[in-house]
């Protein structure tokens, strides 16, 4: 038995049988199994199929190792072999994957097979939109726009690998606690593998409207007597005593199916990177996921130069970017307030990894008002593109660097949109209607009568 397949069989026992491999800067194994879940504090190594939470050494977050990529010769694939490998996995039959995630499988799960549950998702467009350049004030900012996913969100990214997960574990529920995309996702990837979706939220804290798709794809919704943290505490507990898989968002291979979203992006722009890759962020599990796919890219050859990676948060919620203004000296929490209520984190998860992502590229964390955020919504709507609004602050973001003088002309930038303009259609019809907004679109009634529509149109043309 080799020295991996010793530690797959018993990794708590020798948490340092991987310790030789750093080859890639240690970011891949060189031989054995396929994949290991490794502990980003202190090292500690667990087997592929181990349902931890997080590290049972010191409840550290787990990170996923894979084995370096391979052809079916077992020669190593590197740069443009590697590329080659995946525009061979892209649709095209018999190896293509109609997933924009599972065509990246060697890098996300290798070896999933036939366990995986693939809706599919990815394949999100890269848009561009003179009003948005405008607004941005740069030519050509590309829009990678992840609310094309099938329950409209990033989320189905991590979400397809960590219920594939479950599903090689044999879990017998999947579990997390959300009202927002996190639960829509869950629900939605539940349903196909035929495995009860659980989502735990607290007693008085519950908006039905946010869980209406959770809903509808048939999770079940648990509402518990107590706070949030007696609610996340059920939920661990849940997990290790009744055979619940936890899908959290400190999840690893969430974190694994999310570095697609750059993955995809890379090869859309034909492995050209970027100067620039602007994204929201609340909880920085993107962060933390970008900065995997980055570094892993890299280190294979797939992109010869790191874009720089810019974390935009909103302003009543952001401790990263006070972190960041701090070198991060120190982990801030704050009571988080924003209109942005898929970025509204006051204490976010994936913290360390995220500062490693964003020293590693070079990168930015800045922050954006609800009123900056609401400025580049309506613009972003308005060009027929929509997100929600947490997803605007990215284009808010671009905006600030383009006026700062960071971007500059002949740049180029991708910003990223989460989530779907339905997302949120409460706020659509709140701006709208209202008498103070500018920009508000308001219903017009009419007399049946085609003079009144043709007076509707001189109207719009003096606009
Ligand atoms: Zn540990």
């Amino acid at each position: 038995m080799s020295d991996h397949a010793h530690a797959h069989a018993h990794a708590h026992e020798h948490a340092h049988d991987h310790a030789h491999d750093h080859a890639h800067g240690g970011l891949f194994l060189e031989s054995g199994t396929e994949s290991i879940q490794r502990c980003a504090s202190c090292g500690h190594t667990l087997a592929a199929l181990d349902a931890a939470a997080s590290c049972p050494a010191c409840d550290g977050l787990l990170d996923i190792v894979h084995v370096a990529p391979r052809d079916v010769m077992g020669a190593p694939l590197h740069g443009m072999a590697l590329r080659a490998h995946f525009a061979q996995h892209c649709c095209a039959r018999p190896l293509g994957s109609p997933s924009g995630v599972w065509r990246f499988e060697s890098l996300v799960m290798p070896g999933a097979g036939s366990a995986i549950v693939s809706h599919p998702e990815g394949n999100t467009p890269l848009l561009t939109r003179p009003a948005i350049d405008r607004f941005a004030g740069i030519e050509g900012l590309r829009i990678k726009h992840e609310g094309h996913n099938p329950t409209g969100s990033f989320k189905d990214r991590g979400m397809t690998v960590g219920v594939t997960q479950a599903v090689r574990l044999g879990a017998s529920a999947v579990a997390c606690a959300s009202t927002g995309n996190t639960s829509a996702a869950l629900a939605s990837y539940a349903a196909q593998a035929g495995i009860p979706g659980l989502v735990f939220v607290p007693a008085g804290k519950i908006a039905l409207g946010k869980l209406a798709q959770t809903l509808g794809y048939g999770a079940r919704t648990l509402i518990v007597r107590g706070d949030f943290d007696d609610c996340l505490r059920l939920v661990q507990d849940a997990a290790r005593e009744l055979g619940i898989y936890l899908l959290n968002s400190i999840n690893p291979w969430r974190v694994e199916g999310q570095k697609t979203i750059v993955l995809e992006m890379l090869q859309q722009l034909g492995w050209e990177s970027p100067d620039f890759i602007v994204l929201p962020a609340g909880n920085l599990g993107n962060t933390a996921a970008f900065g995997k796919a980055l570094r892993e890219a890299h280190a294979l050859g797939l992109i010869d130069r790191v874009p720089r990676l810019v974390a935009v948060q909103a302003a009543g919620s952001a401790p990263f970017a006070r972190g960041y203004r701090d070198g991060f000296a120190t982990r801030y929490t704050v009571t988080a307030d924003t209109i942005a209520t898929a970025i509204r984190i006051g204490d976010p998860a994936s913290w360390d990894r995220a500062v490693r992502a964003i020293r590693e590229t070079n990168g930015m964390v800045l922050s954006c008002t609800d009123d900056e955020i609401i400025e580049a919504k309506v613009v972003i709507d308005a060009a027929g593109v929509g997100c929600e609004p947490a997803s605007a602050a990215s284009v808010a973001g671009v905006r600030q660097l383009v006026r700062d003088g960071v971007i500059t002309p002949g740049q180029r930038v991708v910003a990223v949109l989460t989530g779907h303009v339905l997302k949120d259609p409460g706020i659509l019809v709140d701006l709208h209607q209202r008498a103070d907004f500018a920009s508000a679109n308001r219903p017009i009634e009419i007399d049946a009568d085609v003079r009144a529509v043709a007076r509707v149109l001189e109207q719009r043309s003096v606009v």
